[in-house]
């Protein structure tokens, strides 16, 4: 038989690729915007018509490209930004990708001008779905403009999906907000249709904020400002008084780059706690400077979101230092303004954790009790064993663990965050941080007595990033990391699922899920059981989902992952009893979130693994009937040296 694989040409491989990077007019905006700033622009124009579905047009008088980027640009995966991977870690410019040019010039009409300061003449480009129309010489100002036409003309499906102009508008308007919001210092205007909406001089944060939002905020806003070795924040957050019902004018920016943070959001709340009317919502302009390698913006297609090396540190200095603000403007009468000495700098991960609430922890509870015979969850959930989980005391025992700061009903977790504490700086690998802390590492085990575990200052080594090998008094115990992580995950979300709703994290701005309809069926029929995982969906509409909470223990990231492998594990239909049902999601989930072999794992990570595994219910195998450990004797290891 002759050979079937062939390379996709560019123009398909781009057109592919163009869809991950331009959903909408405004993915458009968001791209050139961002390279007119990359540029190193003071002066930025952005014109559209139509809600930018007729045109986009950015102008700026940055450094220009020679003839040969000129043409260079539209290549994929061509970019002056970066030059190896390493240079991902000193980040300081906005694009780094060198897809944007390409993707565009995939899918639009586009039109290129640009001219360096030294050069007499510049270059004039048209490319049409990746076709180079025309190349000219052309007489042209210092700077660069890109004109981009008729969006999606060459794939009527992705235009007809395109959402009303009043809405593709709003998502444009959040993109240039955003960028200008970021950066002050450069003059943006903005028109629509041949009207001017914005035309903001360079300027101070404030001057922008209020030059963006409108006059009456400047009375409204409050200074914030800390200097620390780790972070710098600057920017405003609003009185209290004016808080408002939606969650419209929230940013948090890093390193001059727009962000969404629930997390961070989390902190800036705290810093408000009992100073906002139910429900209401404090407009904040949070500047964060953070040293470039210390966080990690290439997770996510669009960089929106972002990781952090250190985020409980952060979490608790933005909260103090917005308290501080908060307290010292006296805008809060009352408010405890205990500033805690521990707070000011240095920081240290042993103060904020003291400053961080905890939650006592029974560690001798067992969510799974004792009765051993009973292994369909979901018949318990009546109101037998488990439920001594959702009344013990203070209802956040489980596998040992404990965490605080982000939900307000505190439930059982053992989930892959709770597995992240006290995150090492000097370590880069290191995944994520997260506010939940394990206080209690004795935790009983099923498995080995408490004075089994022998003392020592390490007590688990990560091998191959595979195995966890701890010491144990008869030998040592082995353990595979990522069918442990499925183990405790999947007993978590079975736990929430059928005793107790979980509490989820409200995101900052809600999730668009697009879904072909019979995927959509799906989810309709499966939602009663996401939810009680965590999710929070508002109404849904014909093609997509719209998630608005999502649970603890995932990040926005991994949402569509989650939903993604749960459709393809019901591709067969969805069980007909709900013990199937649920025990299919919980074992889905397990599988799209446990850490996978390969990654690196901290000690206290591999040490929190081990012990979380061990407070399992059926720590022996994995959810999908693996075996999670194995243990060698000490006399197994001698017979081996005895040979
Ligand atoms: P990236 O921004 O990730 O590098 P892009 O596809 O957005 O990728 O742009 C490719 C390259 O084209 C950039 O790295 C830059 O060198 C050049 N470029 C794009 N826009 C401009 C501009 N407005 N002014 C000068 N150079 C630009
Ligand atoms: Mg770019």
């Amino acid at each position: 038989m002759s050979s079937i694989i062939q390379l996709l040409p560019d123009h398909v491989a781009n057109q592919i690729a163009a869809g991950e990077v331009v959903q909408r007019p405004a993915s458009v905006v968001k791209e050139l915007l961002e390279n007119a700033v990359d540029a190193k622009a003071t002066d930025i124009k952005l014109i559209i018509k139509d809600a930018g579905k007729s045109l986009v047009q950015v102008i700026d008088n940055g450094v220009g490209m020679t003839v040969t980027d000129a043409r260079l640009c539209f290549a994929r995966h061509a970019t002056s930004k970066i030059r190896q991977a390493e240079d991902l870690f000193s980040l300081g410019t906005k694009g780094f990708r060198g897809e944007a040019l390409a993707s565009i010039a995939a899918i639009a009409h586009m039109e290129m001008k640009t001219k360096q300061d030294q050069d007499e003449l510049g270059t004039h480009i048209v490319i049409e779905g990746s076709k180079f129309v025309s190349q000219e010489v052309a007489v042209l100002p210092k700077g660069t403009s890109f004109a981009v036409k008729n969006l999606f003309f060459n794939i009527p499906a992705r235009r007809n999906f395109l959402k009303s102009d009043t809405v593709e508008f709003r998502h444009v308007m959040d993109e240039f907000q955003r960028v200008a919001l970021a950066h002050p210092n450069i003059h943006f205007s903005f028109y629509h249709n041949g009207s001017e909406l914005y035309n903001l001089p360079a300027a101070g944060y404030r001057q922008r904020i209020v030059g963006i939002m409108s006059g009456k905020t400047n009375e409204k806003l409050v200074p914030v400002s800390e200097e620390t070795e780790i972070i710098n924040v600057q920017g405003f957050v609003c009185k209290p008084e004016f808080a408002k019902k939606n969650r419209g004018e929230q940013f948090f920016f890093v390193n001059d780059r727009f962000i969404k943070s629930g997390y961070l959001h989390h902190a800036v709340m705290a810093a408000y706690d009992g100073l906002l009317k139910d429900g209401s919502q404090p407009s904040y302009f949070l500047y964060l400077q953070v040293p470039p390698n210390t966080i990690d913006i290439n997770i996510h297609p669009t960089k929106t979101e972002i990781k952090f090396d250190d985020e409980q540190a952060l979490y608790a200095i933005l909260r103090a230092s917005i308290k501080h603000s908060l307290g010292q403007f006296n805008v809060a009468p009352v408010l405890d303004f205990d500033r805690d000495a521990n707070l000011d700098t240095p920081y240290h991960y042993k103060d904020v954790e003291a400053e961080t609430p905890t939650i006592q922890v029974d560690g001798t509870f067992n969510p799974f009790t004792d009765d051993k015979t009973n292994q369909h969850y979901a018949k318990s959930s009546s109101g037998g064993s488990y439920s001594s989980g959702s009344s013990s005391s203070s209802g956040s025992s489980y596998s040992g663990s404990s965490y605080s700061g982000y939900s307000k009903r505190v439930e059982p977790t053992a989930s892959w965050e709770s597995l992240y504490v006290g995150l090492d700086t000097e370590n880069p690998e290191t995944i994520e941080s997260s506010p939940f802390t394990f206080e209690n590492e004795e935790v009983t085990s099923s498995l080995f007595n408490d004075d089994e575990i022998e003392q020592s200052t390490q007590k688990t080594y990560q091998i191959h990033k595979k195995y966890i090998v701890s010491p144990i008094k008869s030998g040592m115990v082995i353990v595979d990391q990522q069918r442990a992580h499925q183990r405790i995950l999947y007993e978590q979300f079975l736990l929430n699922m059928t005793v107790n709703q979980a509490s989820s994290q409200q995101l900052l701005f809600p999730l668009d899920l697009f879904y072909s309809a019979t995927e959509m069926k799906l989810i309709e029929e499966l939602k009663p059981s996401l939810e009680t995982t965590g999710f929070v969906f508002d109404e849904s509409k014909t093609d997509h989902i719209v998630v608005s909470g999502i649970p603890v223990n995932i990040t926005e990231s991994e949402v569509s992952l989650v939903i993604e492998q749960l459709l393809s594990d019901l591709q067969d239909g969805i069980p007909a009893s709900s013990y199937s049902q649920n025990d299919t999601i919980a074992k889905s989930m397990a599988k799209s979130l446990a850490v996978k072999t390969g990654s690196y794992l901290t000690e206290k990570e591999q040490d929190n693994l081990v012990n979380g595994l061990f407070a399992c219910k059926d720590p022996n195998i994995s959810p999908f009937q693996k075996p999670t450990f194995i243990t060698m004797r000490v006399e197994d290891i001698d017979k081996k040296f005895a040979l």
